[in-house]
């Protein structure tokens, strides 16, 4: 009998490349990474590494140039993935229960539980009131609220995040951390959070994947030793988050000179 499958999401030896030949750019080589159903993994490195790249290519939106990327099958009916984006992944005219709704009507939910579902969402995250909003009547914290909403109201297998909060201010992002964890505490999807922020990705990662500057490869997994559930501002006060924080900072600081 096989025994249990010890990963959500395999990726081995993955490599990309835009462009050919002499123009050619390698965007990311040997990257191999096993991410467990329910874990929280941060990819971190300095701007221009591969980390959309190697996101993106999870999510099965880009061709890796070689390697592969392995994920064992969501539940019927389940889709495999959902995706958030730094900004503008909302759609101008729709309206925030409509945008949070928008995988269910994706997949032929009817109206009236699409948007049951999307506003016990809107609910949770405290913008019930700002169904009918549009996102330019939003915040930018409100809108990346909305697109958090979207991503767990589709409830997927996996969450798939591209820097949702690095647009923001630091206080709103220390909020949407904190809201984001409730979330992820309460449903325990399996998460690739990408990030450029060290403080993030400790606050919010069970392990922490370093890349080195182009092209990107893996330098280090630093297993993240905070219990949970976290408070993301009172962790800043524990000297275990300076040490960490400072010792990750080593690992890229040449490289973010750099980028
Ligand atoms: P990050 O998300 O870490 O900032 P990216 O994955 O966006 O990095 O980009 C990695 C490298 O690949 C960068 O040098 C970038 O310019 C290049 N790149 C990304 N997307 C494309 C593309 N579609 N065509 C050509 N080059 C690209
Ligand atoms: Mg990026």
């Amino acid at each position: 009998m096989a025994g249990p499958v010890a990963f959500k999401i395999r990726v081995q030896a993955l490599a990309k490349a835009y462009g050919e030949g002499a123009g050619s750019h390698l965007a990311l080589r040997d990257f191999s990474l096993d991410v467990a159903e329910g874990e929280f993994v941060c990819l971190l490195g300095p701007s221009g590494c591969g980390k959309t790249t190697a996101l993106r290519i999870m999510a099965g939106l880009e061709q890796a140039s070689a390697g592969s990327v392995v994920t064992t099958p969501p539940a019927a009916g389940q889709p495999a993935n959902s995706m958030v984006f730094q900004e503008h992944g909302l759609f101008p005219w729709m309206t925030a229960v409509q945008n949070a709704a928008y995988g269910l009507e994706m997949r032929g939910v009817g109206r009236r539980e699409r948007e049951a579902r999307a506003m016990a969402f809107l609910g949770r995250i405290g913008l019930a009131r700002f169904r009918d909003h549009y996102p330019h009547q939003l915040s930018g914290g409100m809108r990346q609220r909305v697109s958090l909403a979207r991503a767990f109201v589709n409830d997927p297998d996996i969450l798939l995040m591209d820097e949702p909060f690095a647009a923001l201010d630091a206080q709103t992002k220390l909020v949407l951390q904190e809201e984001l964890l409730a979330l992820w505490e309460a449903e325990r999807k399996t998460v690739v959070f990408v990030t450029h922020g060290i403080d993030e990705a400790l606050a919010l990662g069970d392990r922490i994947v370093v890349m080195t500057g182009a092209p990107g490869r893996i330098k280090q997994v630093v297993p993240v030793p905070f219990a949970r559930p976290r408070d993301p501002a009172a962790l800043r006060a524990n000297p275990e988050f300076g040490r960490l924080s400072l010792e990750i900072w080593h690992l890229i600081e040449r490289e973010a000179h750099a980028a």
